[in-house]
């Protein structure tokens, strides 16, 4: 049995989505004519308040369609230094969009308003790229499956409201957040100008994320998937199980947390572990102690049957997810907890 904590995109379609796939109704969507796209977008866009959505083949395209909707060349993206848009899409904000990007050093993903205002530039200066789009990442993915606090959410949103700038979501867990704090999906999306969600990780489908946003945005950001070359086909086969997935998927993801919550608490109890912090949603990135070396304890940890990533040299992550059982855990807290150096 192989245990693999490498990330929540390693998910398979379990049988029940892989029948609501085969089912589907679908149809040229450039031509607006799958009706299973229709009815994921319709559905996302209602969950969070906003006009329309629009399926796309991956958050990264999400992500960049959104920024290249509210950005001009020259403009300046804020956002923090650990973001996804910044870290892990090649350089997207610049190749895309022409856009730079100002980067808000803070070690859990977040910022605060004076953070934010402290990297917004003087649009009079005729030396500054204008600031454009302020981009927040709920959970934080690098910072360790974080969750933004919600006054700051709601202080900078409405900042942004009142001064002209764009905000943008990029919630790929969103729903591993809303888990944990309850809060409604439409008061997220009150906050939001767009809101890019992933159907691929925690959920459990295949392929897939979903940008939502008002009219004027979506219609901008349909022209620019075109462009991007991600306007698709008979997708409804795939947009089928993101719906699974929303019907099906979210309530469970509690259970990825209090999973990975017992992953920390056997890495606290190994002398090899530095520090180890307490996990907010299903994701934990922990360090190793002195000179062993996240590559050591990545090659031991395989060679028990438990794949993970490092990601420095002396970090390493575990993510929970649908395919991670109750009996997994127990297996990989039991096999954690012999290792020696
Ligand atoms: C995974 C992820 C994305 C999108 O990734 P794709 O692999 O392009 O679907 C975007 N943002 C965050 C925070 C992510 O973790």
């Amino acid at each position: 049995m192989i245990i693999d904590l490498r990330s929540d995109t390693f998910t398979i379609p379990t049988p029940e989505m892989l029948e609501a796939m085969f089912q589907a109704r679908v149809g040229d969507d450039v031509f607006d004519e799958d009706p299973t796209i229709k009815a994921l977008e319709h559905k996302l866009a209602g969950l969070f308040g906003k006009d329309r959505g629009l399926f796309v083949p991956s958050g990264t395209m999400s992500n960049q369609i959104a920024i290249k909707v509210h950005t001009q060349p020259g403009d300046e993206v804020v956002c923090n230094r650990l973001s996804h848009i910044y870290q892990y899409e090649g350089g997207g904000i610049a190749f895309n969009s022409g856009a730079s990007v100002a980067l808000i050093d803070r070690e859990d993903g977040q910022f605060s308003l004076d953070d934010l205002k402290y990297h917004l530039n003087d649009s009079e200066d005729q030396h500054k790229a204008y600031s454009k789009l302020v981009s927040l990442e709920n959970t934080c993915n690098k910072a360790g499956g974080t969750i933004w606090q919600e006054n700051d959410v709601v202080e900078i949103s409405t900042f942004c409201r009142e001064n002209g700038y764009k905000i943008h979501l990029d919630g790929a867990r969103i729903f591993n957040a809303l888990a944990e704090t309850k809060d409604d999906p439409i008061a997220v999306g009150n906050q939001f100008d767009t809101v890019s969600i992933c159907l691929s990780k925690g959920l459990g489908a295949p392929v897939g994320s979903v940008l939502v946003g008002n009219s004027q945005d979506m219609w901008k950001a349909k022209r620019i998937r075109k462009v991007f070359g991600g306007a698709m086909r008979q997708a409804g086969y795939l947009a089928a199980a993101g719906i699974y997935a929303l019907d099906h998927h979210i309530d469970r993801l509690t259970k990825d947390h209090i999973n990975i919550r017992k992953l920390a608490d056997a890495l606290r109890n190994c002398v090899w572990t530095a520090h180890v912090p307490e996990p907010q949603t299903n994701i934990l990135i922990f360090s190793i102690a002195g000179e062993i070396g996240a590559r050591r304890v990545l090659t031991e940890l395989d060679s028990l049957g438990i794949k993970a990533l490092s990601l420095s040299q002396n970090t390493i992550r575990f993510v929970t997810h649908l395919d991670i059982s109750d009996k997994m855990i127990d297996e990989a807290v039991e096999k954690i907890e012999a290792i020696q150096f």
